[in-house]
């Protein structure tokens, strides 16, 4: 895409370039968690805007049939609502900036009555109003917020799982690191470095696929047997030593021997 804007600014015109612009969402770190939080969010807010739009259509229905005359403290000509169709279109325009008062070419303060018995519809409309007011700024335009916000949210709780994971865990093995460091000697590094180190299991698969099928060794031929039927990337795993690690089994059974050692001996 960026190559054929960059053809059509060199050919056409230069305001082309513009779209190199979407690289910030491509590339840049808080682009990509922005384009993250509206996909996750995503459908939650379809469904919010189709409340939102399924509210102003039911306003623009009672101002069609029940406000679609000037009062008599309006300035204008009253709500554009010839047809029901200009209604809704008004409506939708003025609603979504979430003031439809715009529509009734008065200031909502300029039409209080003198008394409370008078310009009974003028009332009701302001109530009217007012109502539509409180359902989309207290109500469906927070809802947007929020949505956008827990999806922020949502997405650094998983950055700090997957970092904290990586920190603290064997990659391979899932073992936690204060195993490592209570029971062998050199601790988790040594662990994450020589018994486990992830490099060497990629290494490892890659040596499989540039290895010809005849010259796999049998565990070779395990391994890739299970990569090759594997239906998901769980299963996929299933050949690592998950739980399992023989410098932890070892320093154990090193530790209990030294035990009953100890205990015979007494
Ligand atoms: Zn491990």
């Amino acid at each position: 895409m960026l190559v054929s804007a960059s053809l059509a600014g060199f050919f056409v015109s230069p305001f082309f370039l513009v779209f190199h612009f979407t690289i910030y969402f491509l590339d840049f770190d808080s682009g990509k968690q922005l384009v993250l939080a509206i996909q996750r969010s995503g459908i939650n807010i379809l469904n919010t805007f189709v409340l939102a739009v399924l509210a102003i259509y039911v306003f623009a229905v009672v101002t069609f049939l029940v406000f679609s005359e000037p009062t008599r403290v309006d300035k204008g000509d009253g709500p554009p609502c010839d047809t029901f169709y200009q209604c809704m279109g008004a409506h939708m325009l003025t609603g979504i900036m979430g003031d439809i008062s715009n529509l009734f070419n008065s200031d909502l303060w300029d039409t209080v009555p003198s008394q409370v018995g008078q310009d009974g519809l003028q009332q009701a409309r302001t109530i009217f109003v007012l109502t539509f007011f409180m359902i989309w700024n207290f109500v469906l335009s927070n809802i947007f917020v929020g949505l956008i916000a827990s999806a922020f949210e949502a997405i650094r709780d998983d950055q700090n799982i997957i970092t904290s994971d990586r920190l603290s865990k064997c990659l391979i093995c899932s073992q936690d690191m204060y195993l490592f460091n209570e029971k062998i000697q050199g601790g988790f590094d040594k662990h994450v470095l020589k018994q486990h180190n992830a490099l060497s299991y990629t290494f490892y698969l890659h040596h499989l696929r540039s290895t010809p099928l005849e010259d796999y060794t049998s565990a070779e031929s395990a391994v890739s047997a299970v990569l090759a039927t594997a239906k998901t990337s769980t299963d996929k795993g299933t050949w690592l030593p998950v739980s399992k690690s023989l410098a932890v089994m070892h320093a154990t059974a090193a530790a209990n021997a030294g035990k009953d050692g100890s205990a015979g001996g007494q």
